[in-house]
């Protein structure tokens, strides 16, 4: 496995992989790798003829008040898991050698990264796009994984890809859960033992609330989402939000919905935790 810190050298490593006809899988993400990361990096895997894996803590995703500075890293760790599992390329950059000085360029998606985590996180989505965009370039993908924990961003991206006429392929990954149902998050590692199994109601909330959506349909998805949001904050949980909405268009359900987002952000302690179910409706 290569370990790049430069764009150059991954920039020129794409450019002579395509050359030669070689199908690139991209995995972005933020390290402190998890099975739910090595997931994703499995499918690019199987197939694609080269693996990148880039690992950057994108300063330009956090709001001033966020846990950059304390965003969990162990690059010896990463580094070993990514060798175990065959990747091929690990890109690693600083921040510095991200973004030019006085960087003042974005992508921003403006219809689909509006609710959910992109009202309680301003500038998150818009930080997000940014550097897969970048990433894209360099890397030069053919295809790209994204994990549906990440429910919303997955779509974010799908749709910048559309819009913007990205020649990569994005693959949805499922969403990896710990034995007892928590969502594997990197974040994880900051909940004391109790806040741990607090969490748990996360999920736990999110299942009974798929269950009322594949009885009831979406006739009172407020009702449901009520009682989800009790349900978390009875454990102790500081709810962000508990929101149903249409999988398609993230907006409020309608005689159209086919799919629906169920999804929930909420702290446990200074955490914050997201999940989501994703839940067909009868036709
Ligand atoms: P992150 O490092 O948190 O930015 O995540 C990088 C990629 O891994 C994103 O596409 C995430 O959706 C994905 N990912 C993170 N956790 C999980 C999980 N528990 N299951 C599936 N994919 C995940």
């Amino acid at each position: 496995m290569i370990v790049f810190r430069t764009k150059a050298e991954l920039a020129r490593f794409a450019s002579e992989t395509r050359r030669a006809g070689k199908v690139i899988g991209l995995v972005p993400t933020m390290g402190y790798l998890h099975a739910g990361h090595m997931s994703l990096v499995d499918t690019a895997r199987s197939k694609a003829d080269v693996v990148i894996v880039t690992l950057f803590v994108n300063p330009t995703q956090f709001g001033p008040n966020e846990d950059l500075d304390r965003y969990p890293r162990d690059f010896e760790r990463d580094r070993k898991m990514c060798e175990e599992h065959g990747v091929d390329v690990l890109f690693a950059p600083e921040a510095a050698e991200m973004y030019a000085p006085g960087s003042s360029t974005w992508i921003e998606e403006t219809d689909l990264a509006r609710p959910l985590c992109g009202a309680s996180r301003p500038g998150f989505y818009r930080g997000v796009t940014t550097v897969v965009g970048k990433l894209f370039h360099l890397a030069q993908p053919d295809f790209a994984c994204f994990g549906l924990k990440d429910a919303q961003q997955c779509f974010v991206i799908e749709r910048m890809v559309r819009d913007l006429d990205f020649q990569v392929k994005i693959v949805p990954c499922p969403l990896i859960r710990d034995a007892d149902g928590l969502a594997l998050s990197s974040r994880n590692r900051y909940l004391s033992a109790d806040e741990r199994s607090r969490a748990l109601s996360i999920h736990k909330a999110l299942l009974e609330g798929r269950r009322a959506l594949e009885e009831q349909g979406t006739k009172d998805v407020s009702g449901i989402c009520a009682k989800a949001a009790a349900a978390i904050t009875a454990a102790g949980g500081r709810v962000d939000y508990v929101e149903a909405l249409d999988r398609a268009t993230l907006k409020a359900p309608t005689a159209e919905t086919r799919e629906v987002l169920l999804a929930a952000a909420a702290f446990f302690g200074t955490t914050r935790l997201i999940d989501n179910e994703l839940v067909e409706l009868e036709a």
